[in-house]
């Protein structure tokens, strides 16, 4: 199915890219929602993602390798084993409510427009907000900085060149899937990564392409998907040859909590041992950013166990 070609490019160090080596395909994305449903069979799985028995299998696997499912098997029993988080994936919930909101507001969904979320500790009906820790100011990317943190180092990725999955999960199955436009969009670690990048100032061809590890025509092809989606546009800088820069649109910029809940993620769980790699300043307070996923009923922080969906 997948082409690979490899070479590895030393990049910045980044815990996004991290992030999304570990858990920023697809089928990854996929079976972490499904588990946060409490779906966690083999089969129940095979019906929810849409994914072959084969990559689901591939993919289960390598989420293990990585901590973040733990497979509970039952002896002799006739029941098959089961699949849970653990405590390193259980904290990507901040990151799947972010992928909620922002589903929500540019997607007419029916399962999710219908979604009500009830939280436990202040029995309300809600909606999450992603503020500053500090001065509880919402967090847009307006309002952030980013400069070099202990760990501002190099990472060494492997240059791999895999095709996008043509299909799109999104016609194949709508379970209860929450946010499938979002996993479409960005389950494409390049897609991810590109806007990711775009958040730290990046916005012509050459910058993006010193930074990733791909060759030129999927990057082209990735630009191009994003200005369809509307997440970029683009502005002429040169005319002969005729050059852009891409800036993301209100609709990328959108994307800043999903992007800062997986930077969070990722300095917590994929940190290599020597400090944050860059460090985020919330400017309206003037303090490092410690982003906070909250009720905006009752303030308080959001964690798994507290949040009851309603379909
Ligand atoms: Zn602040
Ligand atoms: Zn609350």
């Amino acid at each position: 199915m997948s082409v690979f070609q490899k070479h590895t490019l030393s990049t910045r160090a980044s815990s996004i890219n991290r992030a999304l080596d570990e858990i920023g395909d697809k089928w990854c994305l996929l079976i972490l929602q499904e588990v946060f449903w409490g779906v966690n069979t083999f089969n129940g799985m095979l019906a929810g993602t849409g994914a072959s028995r084969g990559v689901l299998s591939d993919r289960l696997n390598w989420l293990q390798t990585k901590d973040c499912l733990r497979k509970e098997e039952v002896e002799n029993g006739p029941r098959r084993p089961t699949y849970h988080l653990t405590k390193k994936s259980i904290e990507l919930y901040s990151n799947g409510l972010m992928a909620m909101v922002w589903e929500r507001k540019y997607f007419a969904t029916p399962t999710l427009d219908s979604v009500e979320l009830t939280h436990k500790t202040c029995a309300k009906a809600f909606w999450p907000v992603m503020e500053c820790g500090h001065c509880n100011q919402p967090v847009s990317s307006d309002d952030v900085s980013f400069h070099p943190g202990p760990g501002a180092t190099k990472d060494t990725r492997i240059t791999k060149t895999r095709r996008r999955s043509s299909s799109s999960a999104s016609s194949e199955d709508q379970g209860k899937t929450l946010y499938r436009n979002l996993i479409n969009l960005l389950g494409d670690r390049w897609t991810a990564n590109v806007i990711a990048l775009a958040f730290h100032g990046l916005n012509r061809f050459d910058d993006f392409h010193q930074e990733l590890p791909i060759a030129t025509n999927i990057l082209t092809d990735r630009l191009k998907l994003l200005i369809n989606e509307g997440v970029f546009y683009r502005l002429p800088y040169q005319q002969s040859p005729l050059r852009y820069e891409y800036h993301l649109t209100d609709k990328g910029r959108d994307l800043f909590p999903y992007f800062v809940s997986l930077l969070s993620w990722g300095d917590k769980w994929c940190s290599k041992g020597n400090g944050n790699p860059i460090l985020l300043k919330h400017e309206p307070c003037g303090e490092h950013l410690n982003p906070e996923v909250r009720c905006n009923q009752c303030g308080d922080a959001l964690i798994a166990t507290e949040v009851h969906f309603k379909l």
